[in-house]
């Protein structure tokens, strides 16, 4: 299995690192490799947009056409997964913030994404949190987004507040917060597996 990171800018190495243990846990032969270039997304068998600044990232994969193959492999039915701004990317409605910045959207995940959700006073926080098919998570967010609204095709696995922070569409996977700066793999398990279900 080749598991490709999106690797434009953000916290790509953590998420490297995070499901070369996952992979080894499930004990499935594959590799990580990230890239900032198009060719590498549609030779894989699944893809993770990582956290950073979305607009910056949004520009880069439009640009590159990185953007048409991630929306290719979440056709064929691989398993997407967007991280923070990765979460924010991936969604198909954003906040004034998305549009003041014209932040093209991939569309993937059929919900409203607000960025900043949790203010400036609560820059960076850690939580434990129940997540639905995972279980309790220590959750780190930074300067984090949050879903305000889903359609019915959207499955919320977590929340926190009045936000919804880990939601799913079929094989796509968006979380508010950052699983890889724990050392706690299941939420990248999950990911790899979510093909399947
Ligand atoms: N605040 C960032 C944004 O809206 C996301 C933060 C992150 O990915 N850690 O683009």
């Amino acid at each position: 299995m080749r598991v490709a990171i999106v690797g434009v800018q953000g916290d790509v190495e953590e998420h490297v690192l995070a499901t070369k243990r996952a992979l080894k846990n499930l004990k499935i032969d594959g590799e990580v490799v990230a890239t900032r270039r198009k060719g590498v997304v549609s030779k894989s068998d699944a893809v993770i947009l990582p956290g950073g600044e979305s607009t910056t990232i949004s520009k880069l994969i439009f640009s590159d056409g990185i953007a048409d193959e991630i929306l290719q492999l979440a056709e064929e039915g691989k398993p997407v997964m967007g991280t923070c701004a990765g979460l924010i990317l991936l969604s198909k409605y954003g906040d004034e913030q998305v549009e003041k910045t014209d932040t093209k959207l991939l569309g993937l995940l059929d919900a409203k994404v607000k960025r900043n959700a949790f203010g400036r006073q609560r820059e960076s926080f850690q939580v434990p949190l129940e997540v639905k098919h995972v279980g309790k998570f220590e959750a780190v967010f930074i300067r984090a987004p949050a879903i305000v609204e889903v359609s019915k095709d959207v499955e919320v696995l977590a929340t926190l507040e009045n936000f919804i922070v880990a939601a799913r569409q079929k094989n796509v996977l968006g979380l508010a917060f950052h699983p890889e700066l724990t050392n706690d793999a299941r939420i990248h398990e999950f990911f790899l597996k979510i093909g399947e279900s």
